[in-house]
């Protein structure tokens, strides 16, 4: 296997030169600090260990929301900050943030009573400066079912309807990562830090790394050193002998993918299970996605398996509420689990732990952000990207303002999401036009955006195959080119993220995609064996159970 010319050159910046700004991590939160610090005028390179968003950050609930479940923990401060952010978020990336109306059922014997769901509800509403069509609006029974005519009729005594935004966490954190790059960020995947060199006067002043992709080792001179590596934070600040008492704690998240058929939700569904705790049932272009499980977590973060009991329990809220839909384990086609970095505090429960962020800083100058929600990386990133611009005014220098608010990420920009929706019909004909799979129109634009006509130019120049295949092959081709995609899986997983939320649509381009990467990285025929086994393996891994242990 050779690197692309595009990943020699950047390995060889990586050797030679001296960085303002290493960050470790590429989460959406190093993702959001590359962008911050670069379009504040500092040289950054981002480094990231496996593919970007390959942690925590490609299996949340994809929800931009402001989370209106910590408002019953008084977290006045977090629900407000995250819910002015979905906004903000919405507007620099409005076909990939995507608005999202979300509908509570109140039942009887439910955690939730009219009154106060409908005062949680306006509160949760000013706080984050909702205006206009997206103020909540409280449910009638019968408005309920109205809305959503497969909700349990028996026991339902209204409900809520309020905003919300859906996304992929994926696509956000490359698009993050992409459009920092524009600033002049540097980003390499597959590249993992595992140690420091200090001056005389122990500051940090190069990151040892490794790369995964040629084995090599190489030393990395810098002047500052952000590790924005979620779960995984704790790892370097013990490597930095900065570790404190105060430390994350892991808490699995477990979701779950069903055919849109089989669940044919109108709209978002945010609904109460019988131990207390509430779920979301999020539709989904072909599919439904239900989430998610909150238990403590201590096995390897970098494999979090989904057990046939978390699947269990998501399938048996699901069914209780939507009763004549008998979702069974045969119907989930796929799933993901992911651990939330959550900074511990005793005697609380997983599910009560605060969703804040913290930064730790360390005498070496190591500054790590861990904690908080995808919602907020910008103000996360604004933030620890402050944090550093004290150093730097410690050692004479100065930072410029953030102003990410107003940087439209790549794929954008859209005035707003009426220019999206008009868009992907553009697109449609284009295809239709072109004899391209037209219902993949909606698909594209979600997840590119408007670079989708450089993938659609791309499939026109293919000529073998069948349309599907073209414009699979031109995607992963183009994705190849600006997206920095390593491997096969890294396309199926988080780029086109195909592997959880259109498992159908893989095996009959796989080979035709294996081929794409095999030119682009000149596989050897065990080169080729192995990528494609590496694929297979994730699709068993995603959708096929183990007993959980006794011991989890
Ligand atoms: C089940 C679940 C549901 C959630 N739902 C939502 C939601 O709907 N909305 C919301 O706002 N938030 C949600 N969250 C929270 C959100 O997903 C996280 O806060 C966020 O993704 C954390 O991002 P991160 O970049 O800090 O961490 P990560 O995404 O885990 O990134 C850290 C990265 O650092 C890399 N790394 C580690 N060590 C090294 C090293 N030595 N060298 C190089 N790289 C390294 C890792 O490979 C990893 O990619 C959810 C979380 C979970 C688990």
């Amino acid at each position: 296997m050779k690197p692309t010319p595009t990943r020699s050159a950047k390995i060889e910046k990586l050797r030679s030169h001296t960085f303002d700004l290493v960050v470790i991590g590429g989460g959406i939160t190093g993702a959001g600090v590359a962008l911050d610090a670069a379009s504040r005028g500092l040289d950054v390179m981002l480094i990231e260990r496996n593919d970007f968003a390959s942690g925590t950050s490609s299996k949340s609930t994809k929800l931009i929301h402001g989370g209106l479940r910590y408002l019953k923990n008084l977290e006045i401060g977090l629900v407000r900050e995250v819910g002015q952010e979905r906004a903000v978020v919405h507007e620099i990336a409005p076909h990939l943030v995507r608005p999202e109306k979300m509908l509570l059922p109140l039942v009887e014997g439910g955690s939730l009573g009219k009154l106060s769901t409908s005062m949680a509800l306006w509160v949760y509403d000013f706080l984050a400066d909702v205006e206009g069509d997206d103020k909540r609006v409280m449910l009638t029974k019968e408005e309920t079912i109205a809305h959503e005519p497969l909700v349990r009729k028996d026991i339902l005594k209204g409900g809520g309807f309020y905003a919300e935004y859906r996304t992929d966490d994926a696509r956000l954190t490359i698009e993050n990562i992409k459009t920092a790059e524009k600033h002049g960020a540097t980003a390499l995947n597959y590249v993992e830090a595992t140690d420091f060199q200090y001056t005389e006067d122990k500051r940090i002043a190069a990151v040892i790394c490794h790369d995964r992709f040629s084995g090599e080792t190489i030393t990395v001179n810098t002047r500052h050193v952000i590790s924005s590596t979620g779960p995984w934070v704790d790892e370097l600040r013990t490597k930095d002998k900065s570790m404190t008492d105060r430390h994350v704690f892991l808490s699995k998240g477990v979701h779950i993918v069903v055919a849109r058929e089989r669940l044919p939700l109108q709209h978002a569904v945010y609904f109460d299970v019988e131990d207390g705790r509430m779920l979301f049932a999020i539709p989904r272009l072909r599919c439904t996605y239900i989430g998610t499980t909150d238990t403590p977590y201590k096995g390897d973060p970098n494999a979090i398996p989904t057990y046939v009991e978390d699947v269990n329990y998501l399938l048996k809220g699901t069914n209780a509420i939507f009763p004549t839909v008998n979702l069974t384990l045969a119907d989930v086609e796929s799933s993901w689990a992911g651990v939330r970095p959550l900074i511990y505090e005793e005697g609380k429960s997983a599910g009560e732990m605060s969703r804040k962020d913290e930064i730790f800083e360390s005498d070496s100058g190591l500054l790590s952000i861990a904690g908080g929600k995808l919602t907020g990386y910008r103000k996360m990133a604004e933030r620890v990207v402050d944090r550093l611009g004290k150093q730097l005014e410690e050692a004479g220098g100065k930072l410029k303002k953030t102003n990410t608010k107003n940087i439209d990420l790549t794929g954008g920009p859209f005035a707003d999401f009426a220019e999206v929706l008009a868009y992907e019909k553009e697109i449609a004909a284009q295809l239709e036009a072109a004899s391209l799979a037209p219902d993949r129109a909606a698909y594209l634009v979600s997840n590119y955006g408007k670079q989708t006509p450089e993938i659609i130019a791309a499939a026109l120049k293919r000529s073998e195959g069948t349309d599907v295949a073209r414009l699979a092959c031109a995607e992963a081709a183009w994705c190849i080119e600006q997206e920095l995609t390593l491997y096969p899986i890294d396309w199926v997983e988080r780029r086109s993220g195909r592997l959880y939320f259109d498992m159908p649509s893989i095996h009959p381009v796989l080979e035709e995609v294996l081929a794409v990467f095999a030119e682009a990285y000149q596989y050897t025929p065990d080169d080729l064996a192995a990528e494609r086994e590496k694929v297979l393996a994730a699709i068993q891994w995603v959708s096929e159970f183990s007993t959980a242990p006794t011991e989890q």
